[in-house]
């Protein structure tokens, strides 16, 4: 199996050769087709296994229909939505879009705590496609009203285990009631708990599952 064959553009497939990806990872061949059916996913991933790839490549693949180089913000609104639990792992996966975006002009910002929130309000402002978030700080742009989440059309809950360990669930269900009810959710988690089963129920509708 090889990028190619998982039908991703182009530009896509350029940008990770560069990084010296050579094959998909078996999370990246198992999710990747899934995710470009439209379908909502549960992936059952440890880090360290490419699933950032794996929800961000067809994602990308999935917005390259919007990617347009106007400078106008009213052209790039909030489409992707990715939660992560730390700033860290929110600062990692940004890392990665960036390399992932390198030919396409698709925009991102990452929002996080501890840091002013006016760089972040300022690109919120120019417009940008994807948004890498801890749940906290994307709530205090809401509700700020420097953020504005009513075209999103995919949502990643990333280390989604992690978030409920750390506290963040009404965070995430409040954030959830505020998004399009015509999405598409992926839910990436290490572990299963009664908690992550109750979430996906009540917020996703018939995934397809990938474990590995
Ligand atoms: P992750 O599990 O998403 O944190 O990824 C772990 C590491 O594997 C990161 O450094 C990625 O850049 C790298 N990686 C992801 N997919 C591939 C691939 N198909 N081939 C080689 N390296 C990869």
């Amino acid at each position: 199996m090889s990028f190619a064959e998982l039908g991703l553009a182009p530009e896509i497939q350029r940008a990770i050769e560069e990084l010296g990806y050579s094959q998909p990872t078996p999370i990246q061949a198992a999710a990747i087709p899934k995710v470009l059916t439209g379908r909502d996913l549960l992936a059952a991933a440890q880090t360290g296994t490419g699933k950032t790839a794996a929800f961000m490549l067809p994602i990308l693949e999935r917005l390259k229909k919007f990617a347009n180089s106007s400078a106008s913000p009213a052209m790039h609104p909030v489409r992707a939505l990715i939660l992560s639990p730390t700033r860290e792992l929110a600062d990692q996966i940004a890392v990665n879009v960036a390399a992932y975006t390198k030919y396409l002009p698709l925009r991102h910002v990452v929002v996080f705590g501890g840091v002013n929130m006016d760089p972040q309000t300022e690109a919120l402002r120019r417009g940008v496609e994807i948004v890498v978030a801890t749940p906290g700080r994307l709530l205090d742009h809401v509700q700020q009203k420097t953020i504005h989440l009513n075209r999103v059309e995919m949502l990643v809950l990333d280390e989604a285990d992690r978030m409920l360990d750390m506290g963040f669930i009404n965070d995430i269900r409040k954030i959830l009631g505020l998004l399009p009810k015509n999405r598409q959710t992926l839910l990436f988690s290490a572990t299963f708990a009664p908690e992550i089963k109750k979430l996906a129920e009540d917020f996703m509708h018939s995934p397809e599952l990938v474990q590995v």
